[in-house]
């Protein structure tokens, strides 16, 4: 079909915009708007009429244009078929989205719309009449222009891969929805106090949790009002982790996001319990890179045994640098899947102490339970410290001392 014929079907229908007409032919010509496109195509089947053509056409789409052949009563334009009038509402949309917007600190958004049914609909139907061969949707064409329209009031740029805001139009609510986009710090923490766990704890057994710890200066410098805690693994609650452990905190719906992080710093590092350092901003993507991160690590036990054991005895210890078979621990039976795991032990080291105890400092790959590998869980861990010498065992401190290989982040800078 040609362009004109084209043209005529659409305009047909009744009165259509500019930008109805225009988008039909959108994949012809770059370099201008399909308001453009419209303009030059309504301006070309006038010029085909006052030359005499015969094409009966509502009139109402030809309003403005000065007939100089034939004689022609133009009416005023109306409401446009296809779109209901949705072009002409992008200053509006551009205001309300504005309004949404206030008192977000960003550097970019992308815009999404969801159409009511029977405007996607009604294009459909014109699709099936004209050919879909140059169209674009309406829903894209919309998302643009108010995108344009958006960039220019606010000085900030259209983002498709990672926008910062979100901002979904919803024509039939009237409504604008924003999704804020997190934004996620980077840190080590060091936890100097026993007894408190990682993240707060369901039933209210402890007083707090080193999330509860940190998290309120990074709230309050990203004006945020909630945040999600991701760690590197967890050490046991009554276990100190002097090794400096890896953490990612989301900071959700963030009105602010260049954070003062060395003020952030400073301030968590005022509570005893806790220090923290390394701070940097890091794409939310690395959550999941940070979480499937399994690294060795070093840990300091004290341990009590049921007899004296010799210096010479302790010998025996080396037998532990081995892999480990390790059944769910009993503590932890409630919340794990019961299964037996294999662990490798890769370092150990040891050292008398007064009153039937031992210092052990051991080496071991991610998720090995260190308190099973010295108890024995009850023969559930094999070998143990107390499978070995065949006697009680008991770990009384436990502290992570070294967390290991944190090149693999190859995320962070130093
Ligand atoms: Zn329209």
């Amino acid at each position: 079909m040609e362009i004109c014929k084209r043209v005529v079907k659409i305009l047909e229908k009744g009165y259509v915009c500019n930008n109805c007409l225009g988008r039909h032919f959108a994949q012809l010509l770059t370099g201008m708007s399909n308001e453009e496109r419209g303009r030059i195509l309504r301006k070309f089947v006038a010029m085909e009429i006052d030359a005499g053509k015969d094409i009966d056409i509502d009139k109402s789409n030809f309003a403005g244009v000065e007939f100089r052949k034939r004689d022609i009563e133009t009416n005023e334009e109306s409401e446009c078929v296809v779109c209901e009038g949705l072009f002409d509402e992008l200053g509006d949309w551009c205001g309300k989205i504005m309004r949404n917007l206030q008192g977000y600190e960003f550097k970019n958004f992308l815009i999404g719309t969801r159409l009511p049914d029977k405007l996607v609909k009604r294009e459909e139907e014109l699709w099936e009449d004209v050919g879909i061969e140059y169209c674009e949707e309406m829903k894209a064409e919309f998302n643009r222009e108010l995108g344009k329209r958006l960039e220019e009031k606010t000085k900030k740029v259209v983002e498709f891969e990672l926008p910062e805001m979100q901002v979904l139009v919803d024509v039939e609510k009237d409504e604008v929805e924003l999704n804020v986009n997190s934004v996620c710090v980077y840190g080590e923490y060091q936890k100097t106090e026993r007894g408190i766990p990682q993240t707060e704890w369901p039933s209210g057994k402890y007083e707090i949790s080193l999330e509860e710890i940190i998290a309120p200066a990074f709230l309050r410098e990203a004006d945020s009002a909630d945040e999600k805690f991701h760690g590197a693994g967890r050490e046991d609650i009554d276990a100190l982790c002097k090794g400096w452990r890896p953490f990612i905190l989301e900071l959700l719906g963030p009105k602010k996001r260049k954070l003062d992080l060395d003020k952030i710093k400073e301030e968590v590092n005022k509570n005893r319990e806790v220090n923290i350092r390394n701070l940097q901003t890091v794409g939310r993507d690395k959550i999941g890179e940070l979480k499937a991160w399994q690294p060795d690590k070093s840990y300091r036990a004290l341990v009590e045994m049921e007899k004296d054991v010799d210096e010479e005895d302790l010998e025996k210890l080396k037998k532990l640098e081995t892999t480990l078979t390790q059944r769910t621990p009993q503590r932890v039976e409630h919340r794990r899947a019961d299964r037996y795991r294999k662990r490798r032990v890769k370092d150990i080291h040891w050292e008398k102490r007064k009153d039937r105890k031992i210092e052990i400092v051991v080496k071991a790959e991610a998720g090995t339970y260190i308190k099973e590998m010295i108890s024995g869980d009850g023969g559930r861990t094999v070998p143990s410290v107390a499978s070995i010498f065949g006697m009680d065992a008991e770990c009384i401190e436990l502290d992570v001392i070294e967390i290991h290989g944190k090149d693999d982040l190859a995320f962070i800078t130093e």
